[in-house]
Formats: structure tokens, sequence, C-alpha cells
């Protein structure tokens, strides 16, 4: 993989880069007397390009009027992207002092945007990065949440990356292993509440007769031990505040005693142990996939950078980071392949086994080994995978994966859990739990309730059972779909799902173009392992409880008792997932408390080291109803919003959902219009105009997204797998690619300035330019990079400036035609907007996409007439209608969604009955039980 260090600093490329700015643009005027002169840079096109999709375009856009807090900006109507890009500019900017602005955890109240980069301040409440709450004013009570129609929930992301230049996540020993024998075992370990459990944080109140208050649950009577007592000083804080982690940060790690041993103290937690679960059939030789693999398998274990350029296999002394994990290698066709890699064995063995039913495994020593010391043997069975794909036989067509997944998880209960890595290229339709095609045809469209449940649910019997064995034997499953036809998701997605696997899915498989991106998401497999054999628990302050866990394996307990939720069981941890909990109200929240939340994760981590990773969050409580509104998070609720209405995918039509979702944003913003015409202390003149919340602008524009989302868009070309690959990474995927996924970035290369698009050196952060809003009508004869959260498209217009796309793909190029179109990288070209344009590639990479070993490479070329992924890159565009699809609510575009949504609002509001609840529900929310039907939503 080719570094991106080209470095314009050396003299040729200062002097052309120079030359070229300054006087060759001029030269440029000179030559092309007819140049209008509004063209400030060399590579603007005069042109639009001609809008062919958006019939809508000349519709009035109804004008969103924010709302009236912020006089100096009420004439700034902020788009998404100009929002987003504000915000990121806000915090990756220096001052005149060459400062940036830290975002400080507890004075700071509404979080940054998730897409924005920023250096936080861990002040004893969490960073954003760690946990996001749709509120930072929750209502005290129930009937004042339902006047809001807002959900109140918490997205978590346990093992959020960060900023170099933040501290990194503290850990302290709180085995406190030396308490007598005889003594409670509960008095081992970290300090936690007596009733509620709730692990030792910074708002925990310490008294000078050696007792302390549960910030959770108010509980009084708790005792120090003597080995934790402290003094406090003047102001009641214990004076050993600042050298304990636990009583000054919103996040740390506690080191555990075995009691919290999965399996108990007589249980030794183990490293980290994987599997490689490898398709050989017929489908995955012909696209060359063991020799992928083998690729990925030596980047992950025997480079530093993730870059086999530099790889040489004989060399004796290689970097490996994951010391104590342990790797076992298993292939598939209609049998079991097993690698011997034991370190005492000259080259591996390898044995067969076709016994499905009743699966063994043929040897234990040499089964699961350490990178470094089976190097040889590795090497040797990695070559073997390889010749797979030149031999003479024809492989067999079908796999037995399910019985592959089985067997794996039998080999990895023995050492108590650990991670399968799997590729697969077809549907296993051989041995136990062999699936079927599931007919796919018209789903979408009209309601049919009963055929949407057959091809969304999970329906095989083997795959639940081996659901449910995964989850307590804490076996987790990635997988890695490379299949032009259907392999069924619905079973092996929501297999995946539970586990806290992640999939991926590529239909259009090139070797040449997608080899790349294949390896790097097969390389963050094992990269992005955080831990394994993990318990989530979320507790939070009297008045609230969790309703609902998003996408995990509590999901399995569909049948468990009304009332009563299931904490999460999570197999495999991983440094991209996000959970999202939804809350309901069990009584009343205390203005003069504040709201606490405490997320607990007990987990092992790679090395095996049992620890237990605390998250805090303290927001205020709130009896007004616009402060509610006003200190609401975008970001946070459309994820909420987004998770829950894809829980009910296989429960519910599509139709239905995307009607919900359309009814939810109504709801929201007719709530606020009532609470800023009948809301007391108000004096408000009111225009016949949109009005929403500035906290909540952006939302119209996110759910018209969502509703075109592939996940449940109207349309009947989708198949279900494309659906469900998109569900299932949705509902766990970081927040600032879900915002990405739902609007994307769009860069114009040709616009943008010289000082842009640079990496700051000391922290990393960069300089993004302003994207464009994603419409077709802002596609002009240029070159656009697009990013949607899970992919980078380069966009390069036919007739674009000769001399940009030569600067960006090379002087030998003399047309945008004759560009390869199966590159995956821009190359590098000692110009200055070929380092503009990959660090962009590399930015959306790196941050968003989250495939960092990808640099800037993995991007798809897109040319509007010359390449068939322009229909997916139109698609994308989501403030365009959608083209070829039926008129309905999903696929309008914008202006005109934005009408109707106003329309409605005033419908609502006018009607008598309606207006008069509505009027009611927020005059007075304190005794108002909400009767407005919220069938689907559940908040
Ligand atoms: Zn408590």
């Amino acid at each position: 993989m080719a570094s991106v260090a080209a470095s314009p600093t050396n003299s040729h490329a200062a002097l052309y880069t120079a030359s070229y700015n300054n006087s060759q643009q001029n030269q440029i005027y000179q030559q092309n007397p007819f140049q209008p002169s509004q063209n400030q840079n060399p590579y603007q096109s005069n042109q639009n390009f001609p809008n062919t999709n958006n019939h809508l375009s000349s519709a009035p856009v109804p004008k969103v009027l924010r709302d009236m807090n912020h006089l100096s900006q009420e004439n700034e109507d902020l788009s998404l992207q100009q929002h987003r890009y504000a915000n990121q500019v806000e915090y990756t900017s220096a001052n005149d002092a060459g400062e940036f602005r830290s975002f400080y955890t507890f004075q700071n109240v509404s979080p940054p945007e998730a897409t924005s980069q920023f250096h936080a301040v861990d002040q004893g409440t969490s960073s954003s990065k760690f946990i996001r709450s749709t509120m930072y004013y929750v209502p005290e009570s129930e009937s004042l949440r339902a006047a809001t129609k807002l959900p109140i929930s918490v997205t978590i992301r346990p093992f959020a990356p960060l900023l170099a230049s933040e501290e990194p996540v503290p850990l302290v020993d709180m085995k406190r292993d030396d308490i007598g024998a005889n003594d409670d075992p509960l008095s081992k370990g970290p300090i936690r509440c007596r009733r509620c459990r709730t692990y030792v944080n910074p708002s925990f109140q310490f008294t000078n007769d050696g007792k302390f208050m549960c910030n959770i649950c108010q509980f009084p009577n708790n005792v120090v031990p003597d080995d934790y007592a402290s003094v406090l000083d003047g102001q009641g804080y214990r004076i050993d505040r600042l050298s304990r982690p636990e009583l000054h940060k919103g996040v740390y790690d506690l080191l555990v005693p075995d009691e919290y041993n999965f399996g108990g103290p007589e249980v030794h937690s183990q490293p980290l142990h994987h599997i490689f679960l490898i398709d050989i059939s017929e489908q995955s030789v012909k696209q060359n996939l063991p020799v992928i693999i083998a690729d990925a398998i030596r980047a992950t274990l025997y480079t530093d950078d993730y870059d086999l350029d530099n790889y040489d296999p004989n060399e004796p002394e290689t970097p490996n980071k994951r010391v104590k994990q342990k790797f076992a290698f298993i292939a598939f066709d209609k049998s079991l392949h097993f690698f011997n890699l034991s370190p005492t064995l000259e080259s591996t063995q390898v044995v067969i086994s076709s016994d499905l039913e009743d699966p063994f495994v043929p040897f234990s020593e040499g089964m699961f080994v350490d990178a470094e010391e089976s190097k040889n043997v590795i090497e040797d069975a990695l070559n073997q995978l390889e010749s797979f794909c030149s031999q003479e036989t024809v492989a067999d067509s079908e796999t037995c994966f399910l019985a592959a997944c089985r067997t794996a998880m039998l080999c990895l209960e023995a050492v108590g859990g650990g991670k399968i890595t799997s590729i697969l290229s077809t549907l296993p339709t051989w041995g136990p739990g062999a699936l079927k095609y599931k007919d796919n045809k018209n789903v979408g469209r009209s309601p049919a309730p009963l055929m949407e449940k057959r091809l969304y649910s999970v329906d095989n019997e083997y795959i639940k059972l081996l659901g449910r064995d995964f989850v307590e034997k804490n076996v987790g499953l990635d997988v890695h779909v490379i299949s032009p036809t259907s392999v069924d998701l619905s079973n092996i997605g929501w297999l995946s799902s539970i586990t806290g696997g992640t999939i991926s899915r590529s239909s259009n498989f090139n070797f040449e173009r997608d080899g790349r991106s294949l390896t790097a998401k097969i390389i963050n497999s094992i990269k992005k392992a955080s831990g394994y054999q993990g318990q989530l628990k979320l507790r939070c302050s009297n008045g609230l409880q969790v309703s609902q866990y998003y996408g995990t394996s509590s999901s399995i307990a569909d049948t468990s008792v009304v009332g009563s939720v299931q904490d999460p069981v999570i197999p495999v941890l991983n440094e991209d997932q996000t959970f999202t909990i939804l809350l309901e109200y069990d009584g009343k929240l205390s203005t003069k408390l504040d709201c606490h939340f405490q997320a607990a994760l007990l987990y092992t981590d790679p090395d095996g080291v049992r620890k237990v990773r605390v998250i805090n969050l303290v927001v205020a409580v709130t009896e007004r109803l616009e402060d509610a509104f006003n200190f609401a998070d975008e970001n946070a609720i459309v994820t909420t919003i987004v998770r829950d209405t894809l829980s009910f995918v296989g429960k519910q039509p599509l139709t239905e959902l995307r009607e919900s979702v359309n009814s939810k944003l109504v709801e929201i913003f007719t709530q606020y219009r009532a609470m800023s015409e009948y809301g007391h202390n108000t004096t408000r003149t009111l225009t016949n105009q949109l009005l929403f919340p500035d906290s909540l602008v952006h939302l119209p524009i996110y759910l018209l997204a969502f509703i075109k989302s592939k996940a449940i868009r109207d349309s009947t070309a989708i198949s279900s797998d494309v659906r469900l690959a998109d569900l299932y990474q949705m509902l766990s995927m970081p927040i600032e690619r879900l915002m990405y996924l739902l609007y994307p970035a769009l860069i114009e290369l040709h616009s943008i300035s010289e000082e842009e698009a640079e990496f700051e050196p000391t922290n990393g952060f960069f300089s993004l330019p302003k994207s464009k809003e994603v419409s077709a009508s802002h596609l002009q004869k240029g070159v656009y990079i697009l990013c949607d959260g899970m992919k980078v498209y380069v966009w390069v217009h036919p007739e674009s400036n000769m001399m940009l796309v030569k600067d960006l793909f090379g002087d030998q190029v003399e047309s945008v035609e004759e560009l390869n179109p199966l590159i995956d990288e821009l190359p590098e070209l000692p110009t200055h907007i070929s380092e503009q344009a990959r660090n962009i590639v590399k930015y959306f990479q790196t941050y968003i996409v989250g495939d960092s070993s990808l640099e800037s490479a993995g991007i798809r070329l897109v040319r509007p007439g010359i390449d068939g992924v322009e229909h997916e890159f139109r698609e994308l565009l989501v403030e365009d209608s959608l083209r070829g699809s039926m008129a309905t609510n999903s696929s309008l575009g914008y202006p005109e969604y934005l009408s109707n949504l106003h329309k409605a609002i005033r419908v609502k509001l006018d009607n008598d009955s309606s207006s008069n609840k509505v009027k009611q529900s927020v005059t007075n929310a304190e005794n108002h039980h909400d009767t407005l039907a919220q069938r689907l939503i559940h908040f």
C-alpha cells in the first residue's frame, strides 16, 4: 500500500504549486478572455451540471424559521452542511494565540456535533465520545417528556477512540484482594452502593464519619471500607480526590478481583482467542478470496502498520502487538478443514472432517497458537490457503458454513469464548442449519406483513439455537459477505448482530478494485477487538428505568416477562460498537438532584484482564418544556428514532414504519409550535412559517434521509440482504458514521482553497472544506469527493477541467473517459490539489468510515454516463427526489417534504380536537395523560 507522504515542500513541488496558484491562474485568464470573472479558481467550471433529476428544484422552499433565542443568527438559515462545518471549525481552528477550543464536559452543556473532531476535557462527567444523551435538560416527569414527543435515551460507545492529545482512559486497581477471606465477598473489589450496586464515581458524596451517599439511588447507609477512608476538605470533598481517577473522572477502567470472572472465581480469564473461518468453496475461489484473506492475516499478525509492502516473511523479528492473543484457522466448503499450527511442526497439518452432524475438534494442541511462536507454520498454512485458488480440481459449490460456526464455537467454548472472523461467498446450503433462498419480490411497495416478516426475521431453528449458545458461551461472529447473490442475512446477520459482531457486505466484488477495502475490513475485525465476555448495565437516577437496549442479545429475550429488561451480554466487543438504550419513567426526577447515568461494562480485555469500564454522565433536570427542547441533542435523537424504527423491521410492514417516522416528525414540531403559541411566558409574534427549535433544525432532513435509506426505502429494487446489511450496521455503528450515512459529505475539489484539507501536525485536526448540499443541482462540471460513512466516492464529470484531471490522475491522462474504472486510489502526485484530495479521502477513511489502514485508498470512481456505480451515487443525493420510485413520501425531494411537513403541522394544530389535545398537553403537562396514538414508536 502506498504511503501518502507526498510532500509539497520538496523544491520541485513547491515551485510548481506556487507558479500554478499565482501566475498560472492569471495566465488562464489571459488565455481565456471569455472566462466569467466570478470564477476565482482555475478549476471552476462555468456551467452548472444540468439537473435532470430533481423536477422539484423550482418549488418554493419554505423558510425554516429557527427559534428566536439566538437573534443574532436568525437570518443565517444554516443548512446541515453549514452547521457541521461551523461546528467543526469551532473546535479545530486555533485562535490568534494558537489555542484550540476544548469541550469541557462539566462546564459546557451541549456537546459538539458527533461529526466534529474535538478535544474533550473530562471533568468528572463523560465526554460525548463515550455517551451521548438525547436531552441535556431531562424533563422531570413523563407528562412533560410526553409533551415533547422526544425520546429519553443514551447512546454509549464504550471504546471510543481518543485523540493523542487527550488523556487516555485511566486504569484503577480495585481488586482489593487482600480483604480477609471471611469477609463478605461483596466487600472485595470496587467500592459500590450496597443497594443498587452502582460503582464508585465522582458524584458519590462522602461524609466525615466514614459513609457515603449513592448518587443514583440516594441510599445513605453505606460504610466506606477502612482501606478507602479519607478525610474531607473544607468544601466537603475527599482530600485524595484528585489522586483517584474514580473520584474525578467521567470514564475509567477498574481492575476487578476473580469474583467478577466469567464463570466464577475458579475460572481463569484467558486472553482473546480468534478463529478465522474461511470459505474455500467454488464462488470464493473464483473471486480469489483466499488470497486476500491470507494477505489480510499476514498484515494483521506480522506488520506494525497493517502494510505488507515492507513485509519479509523470513525476517525473524517482526512486531507483534497482540502478544497474548491466540489464533486458529478453519476452512470450509462441504467439509471442515482444520489447520494444525503447532510450533513443533515443520509445516501445517490439515485434517479434513465431513462429520457435520456431530462435529468434533481433531486436535487440541496446535489449534490455537501464538502468532510469533508458530510463524513458520502459519506462513505454510497461508500458502496452502492461497493454493486453493490455483488448484486444477473444481471446488465444492456448496458450503456448510453454519456447521463450521458451531464447530468454531466448540473450539472457543474451551477457552471461555472468543471471536470468529468469517468470510462467506455463497448461501450456505449444505449440512445442518442449511438455508434456502427466500423469495424476494415486491417487498417494500405494498403492505405485505406476512411476507416481510418471513423475509426479515430469523426463522432457522438451528441458527436460533446457535444464537443462544453463542451468547451463553461468549462467542462473537464477524461476517464479511462477498457474494453477488443473497446469503440470507435475515438469519446470518441476526446471528452476528446479537453476538456483538460486525457485518460487511459486497455484492459486486472486483479483486483489483475492492481487494484492499476487504483487507481493511478483515484487519479491523482483529485490530479493533477491544475484549470479550461483556456484560452491559445502565443505572440511572430514581424516576427513570431502562426500557430497551437496541440491537443486542437482549432482543433474544422477546419472550421474557413483560416489564423486565434483560441486561445484554455482549460476547465480543470492538471499538466501533455503540449501544442505544431507551429509558422510561417509573417516577419523578428531582430538579434538585440532577439526573445521573452510569453505564458499567464488565469485560475481559484482549490480554485476558478482567475489568469494568465505567462511564458516568450527569445532566440537568427541568420542569420547563422550553429547556427540554432547547437542550435536545439532534444526533442522539436521530440515532434513537432510527434504531427504534429498525427494531420493528420484520414485525411491522415497512410502509407503516416510514409513516411512523413521518408522524413522529409532525408530532415533535406540532408540540414545539404549540408550546410557542400557547406556552406561558411567551410574547412571540408567530408568522405562518415553520418553526423549529434551534437544536432540532435538521431533524426533517435526517428523517427524510432515513425513510429514503436502503434499510426502509420504498423500492422494489432492493434485495432483503441489501436492506438487512445496512440495518444491522445502523444498529451499532458510531453516531458520526450514521449521520454521514443519512446525510453524506460532498466536497467540491475545484473550489477548495489552498489552506484547506490539511492535517494539523500537533493534534491531527483536519481542515475539512465546507460540504455542498447533497443534491444533483450542486454538481458542476468538476470533481467531487463524497463520503456516506461506509464508502468514499470520487465523482468526475467527463467535461471537467483537464488541468484538474491531470493534476489528480496524472499528466498521461488525456480524457476522463480513459481513466481506469478499477482504480481504488488517487495516485500520489506532486501537485497540491492531489495532496489535498488524498488528505480528504484519508480523513474520511480514518475518522468516519473507520478503515484507517486504507489511508487514502479504497475509493470508488464515478463518472456520470460512464460508470454503472453512478446510479448508486445518485441515490445518495438525499435532497433530491428518487428517480423511478412511486410518488410517495419516501421519494420526495427536501423542499416538497418540508412543505408537506408544514401543512401537516397546521392541520394537526387547526383540527379542533387534536389542537385541544396538543394545547392541553403543553399547557397542562403536569396532569396530562397523553392519548395520542403512537402505534409503533416506543416513545
Ligand atoms: Zn445506589
